[in-house]
């Protein structure tokens, strides 16, 4: 923490040109392009995923850093009109101080530099505390600040439990503002403790998210939507689209394509290039999974594929693609966040019903939307409570567009420009460039 204070008063980053601050950023991203495959490699073997799915995110990461490389020197206030000519009010959009950024386990880099290459293009240093389960690749990346230029103690990062390295981030003086990716509990927690301290934070949390498909969708990809939405990663994503809900007249066919693909999915060693889906990346995870899907059971759902553990022949914390049948939104295994390889599919009968169903969730982080309807597409963009719609696409994102859960899945905006105000505060600066000698002192000047 005193590095991350020290550093942020530091003249060799306090009065760096918005410009090399961003060269910094960008050298950062050309040396993630050259560390890559270690990179990739090292979050692979540290939470399961898989290596080329890795290989693919590291291909991108890049992108984060070049992109807020060249935000950095464009982050400005403005000069506001003011109605006398000789007061002269301008705005500075300045850094917040130390940032202290928490991480989960799912994706620790994507989503550490989601919070890193902004905030430091603002001006800010940074304490990351990442998920105690997966530190290692961020381990990997950190030394890579010092390479790329940065000054120490801009960069920082602690190592440990949530409440015992988590809570005193939040918690500690010299933060200035808190930004969080995990489950909306820990989120609660968390706002909870910014309050307190009347400090800001930024809180991307979880989602059970609806994957819609009309009748007139193209039905195969609407099948590879769904399994994308919710196989890829092993469902272990914040947007993972695990309440898949179908248009009566094609239910019996999406239902055939999605189990028929779930039951031939590869399950295996991450690191073979063959594999789709590999394992959870913790024990507590697939205990998790195991007693939802129990619950569904229990519930009244039916199990139509997965299930169970797989026979891999390996060590490791596996899980078959399951899908449930006869469900209602209701059941808890349709409002509660499982983050696994579920998914429950639902029938609908019209715009209407699909649009209530998707809606009655405490969460609203992403939807997606199937059908060649132009029209329709813009109708449920417009309604689904959600931050992120996507049409005939499931997943898709970019540093350019901006990110925000709706309702418990979160306060705040990440990526694109909008998120330079999360990390920036605002400062108004009124000049009075008159000769006159002052005027009545018990009048408010405007
Ligand atoms: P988690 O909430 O258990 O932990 C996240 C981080 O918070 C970890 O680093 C943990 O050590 C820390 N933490 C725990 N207790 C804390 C406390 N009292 N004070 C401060 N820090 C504390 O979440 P997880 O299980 O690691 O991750 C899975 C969750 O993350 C899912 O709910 C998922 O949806 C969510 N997620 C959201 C997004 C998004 O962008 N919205 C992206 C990925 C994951």
């Amino acid at each position: 923490m005193g590095a991350a204070r020290t550093a942020f008063e530091d003249p060799r980053w306090r009065d760096l040109s918005q410009t090399r601050r961003g060269r910094l950023l960008r050298n950062m991203g050309d040396l993630i392009g050259e560390h890559a495959e270690r990179l990739a490699r090292t979050e692979s073997l540290d939470n399961g995923k898989l290596l080329r799915e890795m290989r693919a995110q590291l291909a991108g990461l890049p992108e984060y850093f070049h992109y807020y490389a060249g935000l950095a020197d464009k982050i400005q206030g403005e000069v506001i009109p003011g109605s006398g000519r000789e007061l002269l009010n301008y705005t500075l959009r300045e850094p917040v101080g130390v940032v202290g950024a928490i991480t989960p386990w799912n994706s620790p880099l994507l989503l550490t530099t989601t919070k890193l290459a902004p905030a430091l293009a603002a001006g800010n240093t940074v304490v990351v505390k990442p998920s105690e389960h997966t530190s290692a690749s961020l381990l990997a990346l950190a030394p890579l600040f010092e390479e790329a230029g940065f000054p120490p103690g801009v960069v920082n990062v602690v190592t440990g439990y949530g409440p015992e390295a988590g809570g005193p981030l939040t918690e500690h003086d010299g933060v200035s503002k808190v930004t969080f990716t995990g489950s909306s509990g820990t989120g609660r927690r968390i706002a909870r403790t910014c309050a307190d301290r009347l400090i800001g934070c930024t809180l991307e949390l979880g989602g059970k998210s609806p994957n819609i498909i009309f009748p007139d969708a193209d039905l195969g990809s609407a099948a590879m939507g769904v399994i994308a939405g919710i196989f890829a990663a092993a469902g272990q994503t914040c947007v993972a689209g695990s309440r898949v809900l179908v248009h009566r007249e094609v239910y019996d066919e999406i239902l055939e394509r999605v189990t028929a693909r779930a039951a031939t999915i590869r399950i295996g060693d991450p690191l073979a290039e063959t594999t789709e889906l590999g394992p959870l990346a913790i024990a507590e995870q697939l205990a998790k999974v195991e007693s939802y899907v129990e619950l569904g059971q229990a519930e009244g759902g039916k199990v139509v594929c997965g299930g169970r553990r797989p026979e891999t022949g390996l060590d490791g914390y596996f899980y078959s693609p399951t899908v449930f049948t006869g469900t209602d939104n209701g059941m808890r295994i349709c409002q509660e966040e499982i983050f696994g390889p579920v998914a429950t599919v639902m029938p609908f009968g019209s715009e209407e019903e699909a649009l209530a169903i998707a809606n009655d969730s405490a969460y609203g982080l992403a939807a997606g939307v199937w059908t060649r309807d132009v029209n329709r597409v813009h109708r449920m963009a417009a309604r689904l409570e959600a931050g992120t719609v996507w049409a005939n696409t499931y997943r898709s994102m970019s540093p350019m567009s901006p990110r925000a859960g709706f309702k418990t899945s979160g306060m705040g905006t990440e990526h694109g420009t909008e998120v330079i105000r999360e990390y920036t505060r605002l400062k108004s600066v009124w000049i009075n460039t008159s000769e006159e000698p002052a005027g009545d002192p018990f009048i408010l000047r405007s």
